[in-house]
C-alpha cells in the first residue's frame, strides 16, 4: 500500500506516530494509500526546522526570492498533467477540471514573483525639516496553511506562494483526503532552490491543526474549509496571539433576471453547478429564476442534465467526477431523499440506485424550493442545483442578502443598470455580472464576506502580500550635532 508522508527539512520523513488515515480512489472506492497523521511532536519538529530556516529566508534578497519563484513557475507549467493526475487519483477530478486548477493555482505563483515590485514602500521627503519618513513592510517568520480537500493544489498556492515571497517560512497542513499533490509541490520547490526547511508539509488531523493553533513561534494560519471549521481556527489561533484569514464555506445564488438570455443563463448554471461535481466552494448551488421565465429556465437545465457525462477523471471524455468520499456522498443523497418530503420538486434524481462503484451522484436539479427547506439552508457541496422562484430584482437581491453565506453570487441580465446596481446593493464577497464563478484573478483578492470568513483580510494578491508582512515606519534625520539641543515639547513637523 502507498504510504504518504511528511516533508520536513526538504526531505520525505515518515511518520513515527502510529497514526494514519485511508486515502481512496473516489472513482472506484477502493484505496490508493495510506496517509500519517503527525503528532504533536512531528509538529513541533517541523516548526522548528522552520523558525530555523527563517532568519536566512529572510535575509534572502528579493532579487534570489524572485528569481526561485520564476523557476517554481517553469516546474509547475512543465508538471501541469503530473499534478493533475493526483488530483484525478485522490480527488477524482476530471481532467480539465484538475488542469483548470493547476492553471489558476500557477496565476498565484506568476504574482508573487513580482515580490520585488510589491513591497516597495512609501517615502516622503521633507516631512518635516531635514527629517524623512518611509515606510517598510517585513515578514511575519513561521506561517501555517491549513488547506481542504477540494483543491489540493491551488489552495495551497494561494497560500505559500506569497507567504515565501514575502520572506516567511511556511508548514503546510493538507486535507488528509487527497495529500499527494503537497508532497510533489515540495519536491518542486526543493528543485527550483528553494532552501530546505522554508517550505514543509505536515500531514495529519485535528491533532496537527491544534498544535498549530497553539505553538506560539506559528505568526499566522491561513485557513480554508468548512465554516464551523475556519471560525473555530480564527477563534483558537487569535486567541493565540496569531493573525489569522480563514475562509469558510458556501452558498452561492444566481440570479437570473426576466430579461436574461436563458440558453446562456442555463449553460452557466450547468457549468457551475455540477462542475467539480459541485464541490467548490464557488459553486452555483441556488439558482434564484423570476417567475416569469422560471420554467422556461428550469426546462431549460432538465433538457440539458442528461448530456453532461459523469465518469471517472481516467476518462478523458468525463465531464464530472465522484464526490470525495462515501459518507459525503451519503450526505449529498440524503438531501435529495429529504428535498421531496419538504414540499421542494425533484426534477431530475442524480442518486444512482444500481449499485454501481465509485462515489458517483449525477447532476441534481430541485425546483420550487424555499428558505428554510434543508436542501436550501445547508452547503450540500455536490452536484445538487436548486431553483427558488423569485418576484423578481428586489426579492432576489433580499434572498441573497438574508442568507448567512456570502462568498460569491452572480447576476444574468443583459441590462447593465441593474446589473450595476447589483453589484452596489449586494452583500457578497464575489460578484460575476453574466459571470457563474467569478473567483478573483491573482492581482485582486479572493474571499467571501459574512459566514464566508472569518479575519479581516482575503488571501492572495495584495490582501495576501498584506497578510504575510507587518509595516514598520521610520523616522530618520541627520541633523548637524553642532545644532543639537534638548526640547521636551511633542516634535512638531511645521
Ligand atoms: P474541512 O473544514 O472539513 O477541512 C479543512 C481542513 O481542516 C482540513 O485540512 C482538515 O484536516 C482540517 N480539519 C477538519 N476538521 C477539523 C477539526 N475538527 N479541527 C481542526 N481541523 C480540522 O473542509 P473540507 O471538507 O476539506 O473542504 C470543504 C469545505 O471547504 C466546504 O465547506 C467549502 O465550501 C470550503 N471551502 C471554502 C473555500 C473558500 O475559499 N471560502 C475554498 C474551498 C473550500
Amino acid at each position: 500500500m502507498k504510504r504518504i508522508s511528511h516533508w520536513i527539512d526538504g526531505r520525505i520523513v515518515e511518520g513515527t506516530s502510529g497514526n494514519t488515515a485511508p486515502v481512496y480512489d473516489p472513482a472506484t472506492g477502493e484505496q490508493a494509500a495510506e496517509v500519517d497523521l503527525a503528532s504533536v511532536a512531528e509538529v513541533d519538529r517541523a516548526i522548528a526546522v522552520a523558525e530555523a530556516a527563517a532568519p536566512e529566508w529572510r535575509a534572502t534578497s528579493l532579487s534570489k526570492r524572485a528569481e526561485i519563484l520564476f523557476r517554481m513557475r517553469e516546474l509547475v507549467d512543465a508538471n501541469r498533467k503530473e499534478i493533475a493526475a493526483f488530483l484525478t487519483a485522490e480527488h477524482g477530478k476530471v481532467p480539465s477540471d484538475a488542469l483548470g486548477e493547476v492553471a489558476r493555482g500557477l496565476e498565484n505563483i506568476e504574482f508573487a514573483c513580482g515580490i520585488p515590485h510589491l513591497l516597495k514602500g512609501g517615502y516622503s521627503e521633507q516631512a518635516a525639516n531635514g527629517v524623512d519618513v518611509y515606510s517598510i513592510r517585513q515578514p511575519l517568520g513561521v506561517v501555517a496553511g491549513i488547506t481542504p480537500f477540494n483543491f489540493p493544489a491551488m489552495v495551497p498556492m494561494w497560500m505559500f506562494a506569497n507567504a515565501l515571497a514575502c520572506g516567511n517560512t511556511f508548514i503546510l497542513k493538507p486535507s488528509e483526503k487527497d495529500p499527494s499533490a503537497s508532497l510533489f509541490i515540495a519536491e518542486l520547490l526543493a528543485s527550483a532552490g528553494l532552501p530546505s526547511g522554508c517550505f514543509n508539509v505536515v500531514q495529519g488531523d485535528k491533532v496537527a491543526v491544534d498544535r498549530l493553533l497553539e505553538h506560539p513561534t506559528v505568526k499566522a494560519v491561513s485557513f480554508v474549509g468548512s465554516t464551523p471549521i475556519a471560525k473555530y481556527v480564527y477563534e483558537t489561533g487569535t486567541a493565540n496571539g496569531k493573525r489569522v484569514q480563514a475562509l469558510g464555506g458556501a452558498k452561492n445564488h444566481m440570479l437570473v433576471l426576466a430579461d436574461a438570455d436563458l440558453d446562456m443563463a442555463a449553460d452557466a448554471a450547468i457549468s457551475a453547478a455540477y462542475g467539480s461535481s459541485g464541490e467548490r466552494c464557488m459553486a452555483i448551488s441556488v439558482v434564484l429564476a423570476a417567475d416569469s421565465i422560471a420554467d422556461d429556465l428550469v426546462a431549460k437545465l432538465a433538457e440539458r442534465i442528461p448530456g453532461v457525462v459523469v465518469g471517472p477523471g481516467s476518462d478523458s471524455a468525463s465531464e464530472m467526477g465522484p464526490l470525495i468520499t462515501a459518507e459525503h456522498r451519503d450526505k449529498v443523497e440524503g438531501y435529495i431523499a429529504g428535498a421531496g418530503a419538504e414540499g421542494a420538486t425533484v426534477v431530475v434524481d442524480g442518486r444512482r440506485s444500481d449499485g454501481s462503484a465509485g462515489y458517483f451522484v449525477d447532476p441534481t436539479l430541485i425546483d420550487n424550493v424555499t428558505p428554510g427547506m434543508k436542501c436550501y439552508d445547508d452547503e450540500i457541496f455536490g452536484p445538487v442545483l436548486s431553483v427558488v422562484r423569485v418576484k423578481g430584482y428586489e426579492d432576489g437581491v433580499a434572498m441573497i442578502n438574508a442568507n448567512p453565506f456570502a462568498n460569491g453570487t452572480a447576476i444574468y441580465t443583459r441590462d447593465g443598470g441593474a446589473a450595476r446596481q447589483f453589484q452596489f446593493d449586494i452583500e457578497v464577497g464575489m460578484v460575476g455580472v453574466n459571470v457563474p464563478i467569478p473567483v478573483p484573478v491573482s492581482y485582486y483578492s479572493f474571499g467571501g464576506w459574512k459566514a464566508s470568513l472569518f479575519g479581516d483580510t482575503h488571501m492572495y494578491g495584495p490582501e495576501g502580500i498584506n497578510f504575510y508582512t507587518r509595516g514598520k515606519v521610520v523616522t530618520s534625520r541627520w541633523p548637524d550635532p553642532a545644532t543639537s539641543s534638548i526640547n521636551l515639547g511633542f516634535p512638531e513637523t511645521r
